[in-house]
Formats: C-alpha cells, structure tokens, sequence
C-alpha cells in the first residue's frame, strides 16, 4: 500500500482525520477537490459569479447543490465547510444523544472531545468591536427582542472560532503557527475571511496535519473506491493535471461531507458496483438539522448588517405545539451585499446570468453599515428520515417529507415574524420557501446511518462501513440526526473520538490521545444556560398563557392632602397549569404608577390575585414601586364583589379600593382608582393567548375568558 490512510476532504471530520492520523506517525495522502484559498484569495467580484464564487463555475468556493425537494449548501476547498460557516460551535443539549444515537454516545462521554475540539479551533464568544468598543448593533437588537417576547434568559453569545484581538492588525502565531490577523468585524465570514481572522480549518487542524507530514493534493476530486488486497484504491480526477489517477491505502476516511460520501458511496455500491456488500439502509437518516432562513427587513433601528461575525447570539425557543415538545434555535445574521449573489443564486429561476445581474446591481449599492434589516437563522430538530438516491445522472437527490417538519417550519416562521414585530419591522422568506416550500440547509447532516446491525445501519459506532473494514466515514454523514443546533461542533468532536479509536486499535496503544489533550482547559457553554432556562420556561408555562393591559385612575388621600393615582398595567398569566395549581391564583403584573407628587410613572412590579381560592375579594393586588426620592413603597388593594347584586357588578369589578405607603414609614393614604368605562373596552381589545400557535393563543384567550366569567358569576351567587 502506497498510504496507511487516505483522507478524501478537509472539512471538519477530514480534517481532524488527516491531524491525527498523521500525528500517529501513519503515512496520509489527503484528497481535496477544492483548491487552496489562503488569506486574501477569497473571491470579491461580484459583478461575475463566474469569477471563484460556485463550485460548477471554475471549481468555486460554493457548492449549491439542488437535491430534488432540498437544496444543499456547502463549499470546496482545504478546510471544507469551515472556509464559509459562520463560526460557532455549538453543543447539543444532551437529549440530542437519545434519539438515533448508539448509547455510548452521550453529551457526557463526548465532552472531553468537545473541549478538545474547542482548544483546537480556539473558540471563544463574540468580543466588542476594538474600533469601536461596541458590539454590533445586531447583538443588542436581538437580546431586546427576546427580552421583549418574556424570554429574558433566552439569548446568549455563542462560542465563535474567531480571532478577537486588542489589536487586529498585528498579524500574530496561533497556538498551531499559523499565522493570523484579528478580526475588524467585517462581517464576511461567510464569503471567507480575507483577513485571515477567522480560525478556519487551514489554519489548525490542517496546520497540524501538515507539520505532521501529511501529504496534500488539492483540487483532487475522488470519484471511486475499490477494495484491493490489504486495504483500497482511490480513483480520482486531478483537475489542475487533468487526468485521472488513483491511490492506494490500508484504512480510507471518507470526509467529503454528508452528500458527498453518501454521494460516493451510493455510486460505488449502484453504478461502479465496487462495494456492493454496502447496507441497504444508505442514503438513510438524512437531515437538514432544520434549517430555516428568513430576512427582518425595515427594522425601526438600524441593524449594521454589515458589522461584526455573522453570528453573535443564539436564542432558544422552547414550546410546546399540540401537547409535544418543539425547541429551535433562533440566531442573528450578518448581510454583506455579496451575499446577495449567493440568494440569488437559489432562486429556480436564476440560470439566466443576466437575472443575477440584476439581482446583484440591485444590492451593489447595499446593505451597508447603518440599514435596517437581519437575517435570521434558525434550526431545529427535523424528523431527520429524509433519504439520500441517485437521481438517473448518478447524482444525489433527496426524498424529504415537507409534511411530517411543518409544525417545526410554522414555528421557525412565526418565531420570525415575532422577532420582526419586536424590532419593528418585517420579514421576508426566501423565494424557494414562499413558492416551493423547498428548505435550504447548510447544515446538512446523514446518510450512513450508525449502528451495530448492517442492515439498518452503514457504519458501526466507530465509523467503520459494515463489511468493509479499515473504510471509515468521520464527516456529517455519519452524524445520526439533526442536532438543532450548529452542528461543526458535534461532526469535530465525533470524528476525535472516531479517530482516536482507530489509532488506539491500530497501534495496539489503548493510551494513545491528541498530543493536544494534555492543555485543554474546558471551554465554557453559553447555551447550556439558554437552554436549561427556556426548558424551565416552558415547564412553568405548561398550558399556555395570556396577558393584557389595564389603567386605573383615582385619588389616594394622606393626612396632608389628596394625590393624583394613575397605574397603567401590564398583566401576565405564564401557564395555565401554574395558575390552577396555585390557590391564589396570582399573574404577574409590571407597568408604572403616579401617585401626585410621590412617584411619576416609576416601575412598578408585583401580582395580581384572580379569584382566590375561598377568598371573599375578587382580585387582590400587591405592588411595589420605588417613589422619586428612592424610598420603597407599597401599593395594596381589593376588589371586593358584592353578592347577589348583579347591578353592583361593572362597578365592583372596575373598583379597586386600595392602601399605598412607604415600606418603612408611618406616611399612609387610601383611596379608589377606577377603570373607565373605554379602558374596559381597551382591556379587552388587550387581551392576547401566549402559545406559540394562533389555535393555542385562542384557545388560552378563551380559556381565561371563561375562567374570569365563571368566577365572576359565582361571586355573584355568593358560591365562589
Ligand atoms: C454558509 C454556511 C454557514 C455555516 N455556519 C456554520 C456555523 O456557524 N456553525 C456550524 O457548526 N456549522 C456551520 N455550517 C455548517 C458546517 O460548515 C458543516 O456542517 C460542516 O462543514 C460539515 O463538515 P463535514 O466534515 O461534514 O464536511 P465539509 O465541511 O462539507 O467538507 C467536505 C469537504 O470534502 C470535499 N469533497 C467533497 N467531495 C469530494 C470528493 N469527491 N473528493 C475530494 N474532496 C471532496 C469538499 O470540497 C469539502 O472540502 C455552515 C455552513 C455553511 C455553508
Ligand atoms: S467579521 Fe470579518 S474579520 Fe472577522 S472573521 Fe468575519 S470576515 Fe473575518
């Protein structure tokens, strides 16, 4: 055998491959079919996509790939995926591992790879902008509008392999001695990063992989394998020669991502019949991790959507849709105007390349600095049982169920729509989706189901192909499911532990780890904390809630005179099932209040008592405020209803009687406030379901409104 490995693609799982290999003294030959982008090569003319941006124009940097009922985005080049993704790594809440997973797969038994994972793509959250000593407009607005959904603890700032530095213009070693700037927050991270800025695969793993004496041969495309004695030849086409060659190797590590090695795979076992022992479950298990993009365009603020990394937070949405849980990923996107090109491009009609002109004169001349619009990224758990074929040219297509996602679409969607609302602006789907209902991910993931059974499953659980032994997948395909949330992470973290596996049995070494492991200290994970919070959330809100506005006005009497009252309300019950349960039945209520000269519109928080069980009053309020001069102050009153005298209703229920004083302090004062006789109506017209489906949030708005009639009536019979 020429190699004791051969590697086909330096995307995540390739590149961790080739490293390590490599460092286990193994002879390694690595395959790419892109070619070589290094600081500042990345393409810039947007006035021709022919000019280095798609893969089938020139062998580019972006592969579109349209899979039938899917399309699929992914690059070509030294570095795969990483070369364009947005940085983050992520890690999936630890019930990810229950579904698809064999059991020696968990959050826990994958950490320390995860933690070796981050020290090698040095990860770290987004930092302030050094020209400015801000973070990008974005970051803030995004925060604001889950904030202002009740999801205060729903945003974090994800790790991002990014180099943020004081000073991004000292072109500095990283820990591997690739050289690097920091980063200016120009916010093309997904164009490539000319700076160098971004910690991209070329410049750690493959780093490492090449120190270690691997040998590299771009713009390689492998187009076949066959088993030979003592191990496999690769075919491949050498697009700079022009010719095709072939190579061979003990152990092959397909890394040519979730379509290509599945791709490769289904033409060895269907067209070349070269591995025809492969299981029939290939092709199976494919997932788009749920991604779903949407725009926010006219924002009331400018949003900068050309500053800062693509992505800087991650909010979690956690609900419930028809009693099952449903959680996704909402994060910010960056959008530098070329990146109009590449929308465009996924247009069905787009193949006339005078269209795309059109398209990009139309955004040559934006979004800049200061425009009002995002993009949103979302993903979430699919059903991930879409099925990977070949199509009659031999090339990869898909069979997805649009059906069986929806309810994850519909919410991704409104989950949108309400992040526009809270910013003030408007959101916009892509073409494909607003026509064709046709997802596009980046995050393709599948294919070669993993399992002990070969007919079920392609690999076992260390990326061996049943059947074909010392023939790995270490890439996306062999991740079992959507993760739900960037998945680099998980694909890096997966092929270590692979990786290490192999070498501990080729080298007979059971101790054998990365030379790395020793210096890992473990990484924080920002969105644990998101995800444990919004878990609770939505435990607390089981049943789904409602909240509405009321305005009370009146006068509080003090020895020394009468002060003006004025508390405008905004009340919140957060799930029906907390809200039976409790006895009191207490909403939460904030808003602000005027008492004369004491307090002008301050802050005021507290609860609301509906109906209490076995209680006489009707609503019992309890609220705190700090008045103007900071001192704390009470405000507590009753409703009372008077029994058999439906005539005193309106009235009763309207009229709250109540006591305000300092909370250390002998200054005390009564009086009425009172809703008028339009606020009753605005109260009503107020009242909104909280749920993250129209049915639910009419159902919970119904709900309440039975409940309070109900009550209100028994009251009246003197039987509450
Ligand atoms: C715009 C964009 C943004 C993204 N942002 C994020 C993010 O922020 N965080 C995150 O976790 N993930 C992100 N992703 C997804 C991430 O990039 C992928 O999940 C990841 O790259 C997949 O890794 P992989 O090892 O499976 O394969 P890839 O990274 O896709 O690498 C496969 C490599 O194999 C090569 N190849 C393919 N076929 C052949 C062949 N026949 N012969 C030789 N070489 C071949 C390809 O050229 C490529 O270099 C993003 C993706 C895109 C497109
Ligand atoms: S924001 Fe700009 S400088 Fe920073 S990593 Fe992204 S492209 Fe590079």
């Amino acid at each position: 055998m020429e190699y004791d490995a051969v590697v086909v693609g330096t995307g995540f799982g390739g590149a961790v491959a080739a490293a390590r290999l490599a460092q286990a003294d193994l002879r390694v030959a690595v395959l790419e079919r892109g070619r070589r982008w290094p600081r500042g090569s990345f393409p810039r003319n947007d006035a021709d996509l022919k000019d280095g941006w798609l893969w089938r124009f020139g062998r580019g940097l972006y592969d579109v790939r349209w899979l039938d009922q899917m399309i699929s985005v992914q690059a070509a080049g030294w570095g795969g995926g990483s070369l364009v993704y947005a940085n983050v790594f992520a890690r999936p809440p630890a019930d990810v591992f229950d579904d698809h997973w064999p059991s020696s797969y968990t959050r826990d038994t994958l950490a320390p790879y995860y933690d070796l994972a981050a020290h090698m793509l040095e990860v770290r959250p987004v930092t302030p902008d050094p020209a400015t000593g801000h973070y990008p407009s974005r970051t803030a607005a995004m925060q604001l509008a889950v904030d202002g959904m009740g999801r205060p603890a729903g945003t974090v700032r994800p790790n991002l392999a990014v180099r943020f530095t004081d000073d991004p213009e000292v072109l500095e070693k990283n820990r591997h001695g690739a050289e690097q700037f920091g980063c200016t927050f120009l916010a093309e991270c997904v164009l490539g990063c000319n700076r160098g800025a971004k910690n991209s695969l070329d410049l750690n793993y493959l780093t490492v992989a090449e120190n270690a004496g691997v040998e590299a041969r771009t713009g390689c495309e492998v187009t076949g394998i066959e088993p030979v004695e003592g191990g496999y030849r690769v075919r491949y086409l050498d697009h700079e020669q022009g010719e095709s060659r072939t190579v061979t190797g003990s152990q092959v590590w397909l890394g040519a991502g979730a379509v290509g090695t599945t791709e490769l795979l289904l033409r060895a076992r269907d067209v070349a019949r070269t591995l025809p022992r492969l299981s029939p479950a290939l092709g199976n298990g494919f997932s788009g991790n749920g991604d779903f993009l949407a725009f926010v365009r006219r924002t009331k603020t400018p949003l900068d959507p050309d500053h800062g990394p693509t992505i800087t937070t991650t909010s979690i949405v956690d609900c419930e849709i028809d009693g099952r849980r449903l959680w996704f990923q909402v994060q910010d996107g960056s959008y530098p105007r070329r990146l109009a090109l590449l929308v465009a491009g996924l247009n069905p009609a787009h193949a006339p390349v005078e269209a795309i002109r059109g398209w990009t004169n139309r955004f040559r001349s934006g979004p800049r600095r200061g425009d009002n619009l995002m993009t949103l990224l979302l993903m979430g758990r699919d059903s991930s049982d879409g099925r990977l074929k070949l199509d009659h040219k031999a090339e990869a297509a898909v069979d997805w169920k649009y059906l069986a996602n929806k309810d994850l679409y519909a919410a991704q969607s409104r989950a949108s729509r309400a992040v526009a609302r809270q910013l003030s602006g408007r959101t916009r789907l892509t073409p494909t989706w607003r026509f064709l209902k046709q997802a596009v991910t980046v995050h393709n993931l599948g294919g070669t189901p993993m399992g002990a059974d070969p007919a079920t499953a392609v690999i076992d659980e260390d990326g061996e192909v049943h059947g074909y032994p010392g023939l790995f997948v270490v890439d996306g395909a062999a991740v079992p499911g959507a993760t739900g949330t960037n998945p680099s992470a998980t694909i890096t973290a997966m092929a270590e532990r692979m990786v290490e596996h192999a070498i501990r049995r080729r080298l007979g070494d059971e101790n054998w780890h990365a030379p790395e492991l020793p210096d890992v200290v473990p990484a924080d994970v920002p969105e644990d904390a998101a995800m444990l919070a919004m878990a609770r959330a939505r435990v607390q809100t089981v049943g789904h809630g409602v909240r509405f506005q009321e305005r009370m006005t009146g006068r509080a009497h003090f020895p020394d005179g009468n002060a003006v009252v004025d508390l405008r309300l905004s009340v919140r019950l957060a799930g029906w099932k907390p809200f039976t349960e409790d006895s009191r039945h207490r909403l939460t209520v904030s808003g602000t209040v005027t008492v004369g000269a004491i307090a002008t519109a301050a802050e005021v928080t507290g609860t609301l008592a509906l109906f209490p069980d076995g209680d006489a009053v009707a609503m019992q309020y309890d609220l705190g405020f700090l008045a103007d001069d900071g001192r704390e102050w009470g405000l507590r009153g009753v409703k009372n209803q008077r029994t058999g005298n439906p005539l005193a209703l309106w009235g009763d229920l309207t009229t709250l009687s109540f006591e305000v004083h300092p909370v250390e302090g002998e200054r005390l004062g009564s009086g009425t406030v009172r809703i008028s006789t339009p606020g009753v109506l605005s109260l009503g017209l107020s009242l909104r379901g909280e749920a993250y489906s129209r049915r639910d949030r009419l159902a919970a708005r119904a709900r309440f409104a039975g409940f309070f009639a109900t009550n209100a009536l028994r009251g009246l019979t003197g039987r509450r």
